[in-house]
């Protein structure tokens, strides 16, 4: 069993430490990330640069590739370029902070995971959701079982799965569901500011709007500190809107 793992708050980041170490007990895997935090780049690709790939090392070993470029690059190179192995899986996390509801738009996160499924390889994403209780090790235990799975059962073609964990200590969760994207998204704001050359600035800013409430959507599930895993496909298309649109009688 081969796994790519990548992951977007960089090849440096805890979170992807722990999932290399963990997945590595079930499989051969090669890491493949950032060079530097890359979170909310979504699903951008680098055209107008080349990619600069390096090896890194830690504790004296080969820890993986280091990719001066997006999550959705170090797939692509990893898939086409890096990896010597039929890739089985594309692993990436474990994130901090929470991939749900509407921001997994904006997700490098997610967004790995989507280029491995538009490239016909299976994907998982895996995020915590929360920035200060880093229990790397339930969601490593997590995405292992799920990576035997994904292997073992497969997934559709165009499906990937989005799992977020509570932020909560193992302990405490209370389940594991199968969960529906939600709505919800941040009310944001700007904050203006000056600089010390008196130039304005803005900084984005915002906090989450609760706006969804059933008890099968992925930020509902999280507020009930259970684990929330949403299957997610990248075909955008509004079917329901088809028939309507064409007797819109388009002509210019
Ligand atoms: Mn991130």
């Amino acid at each position: 069993m081969n796994i790519l793992i990548t992951n977007d708050d960089g090849i440096h980041a805890p979170g992807i430490i722990a999932l290399k170490n963990h997945l590595s007990q079930i499989a051969n895997v090669l890491v493949v990330a950032p060079d530097t935090e890359r979170s909310a780049v979504g699903h951008a690709i680098t055209l107008s640069d080349p990619l600069r790939v390096s090896e890194i090392e830690k504790d004296g070993e080969f820890f993986g590739f280091a990719v001066n470029g997006t999550p959705a690059d170090c797939v692509k190179l990893g898939l086409r370029c890096l990896a010597t192995e039929p890739v089985d899986l594309v692993a990436s996390g474990i994130n901090l902070g929470p991939n749900t509801a509407t921001n997994i738009i904006y997700s490098g996160t997610v967004s790995a995971a989507a280029e491995a499924v538009i490239m016909g390889f299976p994907g998982l994403a895996i995020s915590l959701t929360s920035f200060d209780i880093p229990e790397f090790e339930y969601a490593g235990l997590l995405a292992r079982q799920l990576a035997r799975k994904i292997i073992d059962n497969g997934l559709p073609e165009g499906t990937l799965l989005n799992v977020n964990v509570p932020p909560v200590k193992p302990e405490e969760i209370k389940g594991i569901v199968i969960t529906r994207q939600g709505k919800g998204r941040f009310e944001e704001f700007f904050d203006k500011r000056v600089d010390p050359n008196n130039r304005t600035y803005y900084w984005l800013a915002g906090k989450r709007m609760n706006i969804d409430y059933e008890d099968d959507v992925d930020e509902v599930v999280i507020r009930q500190n259970k684990v929330s895993i949403t299957p997610i496909r990248y075909d955008l298309t509004d079917v329901s809107m088809l028939n309507e649109l064409s007797q819109w009688n388009i002509i210019p």
